[in-house]
């Protein structure tokens, strides 16, 4: 009888370790995943600022935008996404995602830059163009959104913030003016185009 609880025991202490080795694989499996995403998405966000400047010579940074032509910049947030994932699951979100990108490749020019900024944010950044042209192409997009049928999730919106670049702008200034215009799609009620100017 002893002999046997002993063994119990024994086989107990081994089924919590064996445990905690899987749990611990897992989370160190899903830690590493969630680290490469975000890496990716840091290079991309860093790629797509760097299309958007110039190397000042004297400190070697990079600060004021090359302003040799006319561009806008159209950031892109869907709408209400956590309510996708919610409701049918983080992998059809990243359908979700995956499909949003490929019509916003489709709608953009060859010379047009299209990137991911960050989770479920996009970037465009329309070369040859300001501010009037950068309206109607975004609003060409959020037509094209609105028109999609997304498998298994329907319709989706998305709220658009653009600005126009202008002499002597900085990164920063022309980010937060596209960010602010976003800001302000969302709060008057989402599924629009703001341009801040
Ligand atoms: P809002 O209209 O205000 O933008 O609401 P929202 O729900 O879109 O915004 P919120 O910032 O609350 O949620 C964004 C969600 O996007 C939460 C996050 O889990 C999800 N998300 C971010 N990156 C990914 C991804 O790569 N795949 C999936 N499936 N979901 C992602
Ligand atoms: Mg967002
Ligand atoms: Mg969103």
């Amino acid at each position: 009888m002893g002999d046997c609880n002993v063994m119990l025991e024994l086989l107990f202490v081994i089924f919590i370790v064996v445990c905690f080795v899987i749990y611990r694989e897992f989370s160190q499996k899903k830690y590493k995943q969630n680290m490469s995403e975000l890496l990716a998405q840091v290079e991309q966000k860093n790629a797509l600022l760097k299309r958007l400047s110039i190397t000042d010579k004297l400190t070697g940074l990079n600060n004021r935008i090359k302003i040799d032509e006319v561009f806008s910049v159209i950031l892109i947030d869907i709408d209400h996404f956590k309510k996708v994932n919610d409701t049918y699951g983080h992998p059809v979100g990243d359908e979700v995602l995956k499909d949003f990108a490929s019509i916003l490749k489709k709608s953009a020019r060859i010379t047009d830059v299209v990137g991911r900024w960050g989770g479920e944010e996009f970037m465009i950044i329309a070369s040859e163009t300001d501010s009037v042209g950068a309206t109607k192409f975004a609003t060409t997009i959020k037509k094209s959104i609105n028109e999609h049928e997304f498998p298994k999730v329907g319709k989706i919106t998305a709220s658009f913030g653009l600005t126009q670049i202008s002499i002597g702008d900085s990164l920063e200034e022309v980010v937060n003016r596209a960010d602010l215009a976003l800001y302000n799609a969302k709060e008057t009620g989402r599924n629009r185009v703001v341009c801040g100017l």
